[in-house]
């Protein structure tokens, strides 16, 4: 959460789960985290099945197991709390510069911009004039513009922050910007130039017969068994990964996949598969 009053630990477990999930699928999610591992050596101490159970639908299940190594390495710190510098946080397992901004900002005030896909969006458009096309990080003059924007206090700099990331998620959405509710409209350059389309086109996430949505499936299945004490048998696990017209390697392939993400181990000759405990 992003609201004054939450732990630098509650700011960072967060910001981990709402990268690549909707805040609403997230925040549930968290608060139920937060209840039961209320600090980084509580998260620490959990078996990475309980874990990986915990993290329920949010997707991309290596992000808990990270999250998991993050708190235990802060947790071996002195004091065990998280740190407040950017580099300190940059060397913690898992968080990259997005996560290791947003807690420097949002939970120790210092004045630093916190650059998501949104933000990335709303200066592009606002300043720019250009429609965003996401490269995978954000560019050294991306960032140095985002700098020169920032409010002058570590505090107004969170609050800005908070507000140009609500800004592109409610108002300058990349289908349907509502430029006549914007506050930034008058002094927008994409407005201005009549709104130009994006030389390349972001392309649009499937979802529905990829190897993501078998790997679901089958994490799915071992959440479930674990939490009901019941033995997953290699077979049952390669029936909920064959997606309908998927190609006869898919489901082998994520099953491979899971148990060298570390996300899934294999027990009795490879006959049964579970969580690692
Ligand atoms: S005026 Fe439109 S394009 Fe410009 S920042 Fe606002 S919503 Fe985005």
């Amino acid at each position: 959460m992003r609201d004054e009053g939450v732990s630098p630990w509650a700011t960072l477990v967060f910001e981990v789960m709402s990268q690549q999930t909707p805040i609403p699928r997230v925040q549930p999610v968290w608060q139920v985290w937060m209840e039961r591992w209320p600090t980084p050596a509580a998260l620490g101490a959990a078996s990475p099945a309980e874990v990986l159970v915990a993290w329920d639908h949010l997707g991309y299940p290596s992000r808990a197991l990270r999250l998991q190594q993050c708190a235990r390495a802060i947790a071996a710190r002195p004091g065990g709390q998280v740190p407040a510098d950017l580099e300190e946080l940059l060397a913690l397992p898992g968080v990259g510069p997005y996560t290791a901004s947003a807690v420097a900002s949002f939970a120790y005030h210092r004045r630093v911009p916190v650059l998501d896909t949104n933000v990335r969006r709303v200066l592009a458009r606002a300043c720019d004039g250009t429609e965003f096309a996401p490269s995978s990080a954000p560019s050294r003059t991306e960032r140095g513009r985002a700098e020169s924007l920032l409010p002058q206090t570590g505090e107004a700099a969170a609050e800005w922050n908070v507000a140009l990331m609500e800004l592109g998620a409610l108002v300058c959405t990349q289908r349907a910007p509502r430029c006549g509710e914007c506050p930034l409209a008058q002094g927008c350059r994409w407005l201005t130039e009549g709104r130009p389309a994006a030389s390349v086109r972001p392309r649009g996430q499937s979802w529905a017969g990829t190897d993501r949505q078998a790997r679901g499936r089958v994490m799915a299945l071992l959440r479930d068994s674990h939490t009901h004490g019941r033995q997953t048998t290699r077979e049952q696990a390669l029936r909920v990964a064959t997606l309908p017209g998927s190609d006869s390697e898919q489901a082998g392939r994520v099953l491979v996949g899971l148990v060298a993400d570390g996300l899934v181990v294999e027990r009795d000759e490879g006959t049964v598969l579970e969580l690692p405990s």
